[in-house]
């Protein structure tokens, strides 16, 4: 019989560790399933779902650039990909391609599980405003923090997402700013902008940083990023965002088959092979 088989859509996708992580999983929970990475052309991202459903795919992942085209090829959203306004995780069913974003779910449960950092009742500065940032405002909020600091280069943008967001959080919650007028000091400091792929810093107050603080950035790599080492140089205990990932993929994968795989092996794992 056949084996049930899922993929991930990219461009471009040689360096994707999702099939790595899908294949520790299945592994571990004893779920017979295939994942494979698939290189969508730039201009036929429809074109290569709807091939992959047509030859029997259950479900697939979607990262750079198809995530914003992912939501017009689902047939429903979830509301978690409602509120991202993007799709990295689809799901082939009976009714039709349901579309969900697993992202923001997976930072939450990195800080919450991996880094055994609770998030209600505390203070969150978000920095970035973008897709990533986008994603992760839900999540958060459904954890009841105290406050969630949204900081961009482009204050508007911050805006908007409070905008979007005020009334989920309660009164006062969520508010906007620009890096230069942030104040006070943070439990949970989040970098989502994409500067640490440039090898630049968000021009953040270091005061922001205390002994206390957890600062995670999204982005991961075997050394750490500029944003984790000024963290740790002002004290905070950082991470990088390789628990985000594989978060995000046991999120999928529970969407798929209906169980959640334990992560810490899969990430030591990731860890090590970097
Ligand atoms: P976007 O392009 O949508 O947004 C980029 C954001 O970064 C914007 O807020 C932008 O500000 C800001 N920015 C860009 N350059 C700078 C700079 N030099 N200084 C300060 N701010 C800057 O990107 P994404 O949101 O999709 O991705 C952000 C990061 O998150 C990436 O590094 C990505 O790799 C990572 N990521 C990690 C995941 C994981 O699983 N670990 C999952 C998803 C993303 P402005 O609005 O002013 O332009």
């Amino acid at each position: 019989d056949q084996m049930d088989r899922y993929c991930v859509f990219g461009n471009p996708i040689a360096h994707s560790k999702s099939p790595d992580i899908h294949a520790a999983f299945a592994a571990q929970t004893g779920q017979q399933l295939l994942y494979e990475k698939r290189l969508a052309p730039l201009d036929g991202f429809f074109t290569a779902v709807r091939g992959f459903m047509a030859e029997g795919g259950k479900g697939a992942n979607v990262t750079v650039p198809f995530k914003l085209e992912a939501c017009k090829v689902a047939q429903a959203l979830t509301m978690r990909a409602q509120a991202a306004g993007a799709v990295n995780t689809l799901h082939f069913t009976a009714d039709g391609i349901i579309g969900d974003n697993t992202d923001g779910a997976g930072l939450v449960a990195d800080i919450v599980d991996n880094a055994g950092t609770a998030i209600a009742g505390k203070r969150v500065l978000l920095l970035g405003a973008g897709g990533a940032a986008r994603g992760v405002v839900l999540p958060i909020l459904e954890h009841c923090p105290a406050k969630l600091l949204i900081a961009n280069r482009t204050v508007a943008t911050a805006e908007a997402l409070v905008q979007q967001f005020a009334a989920l959080g309660g009164a006062g919650v969520v508010s906007a700013c620009g890096f230069a007028d942030i104040e006070g000091e943070f439990d949970i400091v989040i970098n989502a902008t994409s500067a640490s792929l440039s090898a630049e810093l968000p021009p953040i107050p270091a005061g922001v940083f205390g002994p206390a603080t957890l600062a995670l950035d999204m982005m991961y790599g075997k050394e750490p990023t500029v944003f984790m080492q000024f963290a740790a140089a002002h004290g905070a205990r950082t991470r990088d965002g390789l628990g985000m990932l594989v978060q995000q993929a046991a999120e999928a994968f529970a969407v798929w088959r209906g169980v959640r795989p334990d992560t810490a092996a899969v990430l030591a794992q990731l860890r090590a092979a970097l």
